[in-house]
């Protein structure tokens, strides 16, 4: 796995080295990082496909870890993605989601609640001239999202900038 940290500091953490002090001291590596990667990179022999992934960063919502990695990363782990966030929460201790980064509310979401499928999205324009985008998810799903639906709609702004609502028909 590709990440900030160099792999010396990673087999050595918490020794580290003045380059990786200097990211963690700048908040550039937080905590959480840290130890998000050294779970994963745990798994890396188990999960080969892991070593090709680039970790970006780790956030915490309300009991769940969401792990950023890079365009495309998502789709490299596709076939063990959920063995590896069922071995990484017990890791944890907390539920996780590998999602890739992107601009995309609908790509953001979509690897959130994943197996769940989105029905589809409308645009809806408000009166000044913004916009909304409202998706739309199957009412038989709503039990299998692991977050209440603000929050989820709280990450989906902070990774995409972009304000979805989310509704169940
Ligand atoms: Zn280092």
């Amino acid at each position: 796995m590709k990440t900030l940290l160099c792999s010396i500091c990673l087999t050595n953490y918490p020794l580290v080295c003045n380059n990786c002090q200097e990211k963690i001291d700048s908040g550039e590596i937080s905590e959480l990082d840290v130890k998000v990667i050294r779970v994963l990179m745990n798994l890396e022999k188990s999960f080969p496909s892991l070593k090709d992934i680039t970790f970006v960063r780790a956030l915490q919502a309300n009991g769940l870890i969401v792990v950023l990695v890079s365009r495309g990363d998502s789709r490299r782990l596709r076939p063990a993605l959920r063995k590896i966030q069922r071995l990484a929460r017990e890791e944890l201790n907390s539920d996780i989601r590998v999602v890739e980064e992107s601009r995309n509310p609908q790509h953001i979401l979509r690897d959130l609640i994943r197996p769940v499928r989105i029905l589809g999205i409308n645009t809806i324009w408000l009166p000044d001239n913004s916009f909304e985008r409202k998706v739309r998810i199957s009412s038989r799903d709503q039990s299998r999202i692991p977050l209440d639906i603000s929050r989820l709609e709280e990450i989906v702004y902070e990774l995409s900038g972009e304000h979805i609502r989310i509704s169940f028909d």
